[in-house]
């Protein structure tokens, strides 16, 4: 049986490592344009949290996001943490909309959550010169994927898994060359790739700087603006912006600024941090995550498979291991033998 998986991202690289672990007997083949520390996860702190993710039905972001959470709380009792990147982190989110807190759908995977009191709200308020109205508290892991990916990568080929350098242009290009099966992970890739115009780029632009005494989460969606601050092992990414539409992958100065004067703004002491540097990066947006099977005929009357996963907005990190479960399920029951004599 011979698999290619089309991207290395995130979600390219866990559904690779997945399926090569649960059925080593496959040749399993990563083709990408880009790998890591290029990938959309690199410039992200990799914080577990559900965000931007339109309408994919709440059972399934439940799910997803519930096994990668214990795939990281693993990783973390294993003693991982220095070689995956993951950090188990307290967070705190701010709002000044009082629409938009309701009790979130994930929050019982979260350590020790809580709603934040009418003090508490006050207080953060005047040191953050803000009007919260609601908020919340909890405990959850980042994943660096600038660490994570490689470390998985390392894995994946240790297993016998390839890794090939090459743009795709079709998939039924794979196809013809005698793959049985192509899981495309393409994330934004997906707009040219498969002809998805729901596909969106959602633009972030971040700072990532060296402040080793910030070892609190903020996450802030005031009315004046959304920031953020998430400490990752080495340096702390602050932010941010979600452009929706927005192509644009250089740094823009009204945005740094945006960025510099907000954070410091929450959290002084990043006055005078060192800037490491400033990164955008384009979110894979889609009004719902795509993991499906889709079936396709090529000439002479021949069907291949494909496992299409991508297009998880601002939580790849978040959900990329209970995705890549759900790819193993789908070839289980794509009964593979049979298949294969088709082909
Ligand atoms: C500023 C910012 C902060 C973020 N923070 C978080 C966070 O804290 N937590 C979280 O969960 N998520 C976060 N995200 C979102 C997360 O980074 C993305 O959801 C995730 O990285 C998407 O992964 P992916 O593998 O689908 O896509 P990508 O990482 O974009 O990978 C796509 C892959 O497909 C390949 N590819 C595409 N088309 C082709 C082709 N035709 N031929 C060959 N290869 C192709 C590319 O080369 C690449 O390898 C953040 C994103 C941004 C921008």
């Amino acid at each position: 049986m011979r698999v290619a998986v089309v991207g290395a991202g995130v979600i390219g690289v866990s559904s690779a490592f997945a399926v090569k672990s649960v059925f080593p007997s496959y040749d399993v083949k990563i083709f990408a344009d880009a790998f890591s520390p290029d990938t959309t996860g690199d410039g992200s702190a990799g914080l577990w949290t559900p965000f931007l993710l339109g309408d994919t039905p709440a059972e399934d972001i439940i799910r997803w996001a519930g096994n990668t959470h214990q795939w990281f709380e693993q990783f973390w009792k294993a003693g991982l943490s220095s070689k995956t990147g993951v950090s188990l982190l307290p967070v705190t989110y701010v709002t000044s909309d009082y629409e938009d807190y309701v009790e979130p759908i994930w929050v019982k995977f979260v350590y020790g959550f809580q709603k934040l009191s009418n003090e508490r709200l006050q207080r953060l308020s005047e040191e953050h010169k803000c009007n919260y109205k609601q908020g919340i508290q909890y405990i959850t892991y980042t994943a660096e994927p600038v660490l994570l990916l490689p470390w998985l990568m390392e894995k994946f080929v240790s297993l016998g898994g390839e890794i090939e350098r090459r743009n795709i242009k079709m998939l039924h290009q794979l196809a013809e060359e005698g793959y049985d099966l192509i899981i495309n992970c393409s994330g934004l890739g997906a707009r040219e790739l498969v002809a998805d115009e729901t596909m969106t780029p959602i633009r972030g632009q971040v700072y990532r700087v060296k402040a080793p005494w910030a070892m609190h989460c903020f996450l802030a969606n005031d009315d004046a603006s959304c920031n953020y601050i998430i400490p990752n092992i080495h340096s702390v990414v602050i932010g941010g912006t979600h452009q929706e539409g927005d192509f644009d992958r250089s740094v823009r100065e009204k945005d740094s600024k945006h960025i510099y004067d907000g954070c410091c703004r929450i959290m002084p002491s990043l006055k005078g941090s060192e800037i490491i540097r400033a990164w955008v990066g384009l979110r894979p947006g889609r009004p719902r995550v795509r993991l499906e099977c889709e079936s396709l005929n090529l000439s002479m009357g021949k069907e291949f498979k494909m496992i299409h996963n991508y297009g998880h907005g601002g939580s790849g990190v978040t959900l990329c291991w209970g995705c890549a479960m759900d790819v193993v399920e789908m070839i289980k029951n794509l009964k593979v033998p049979e298949l294969n004599s088709k082909l």
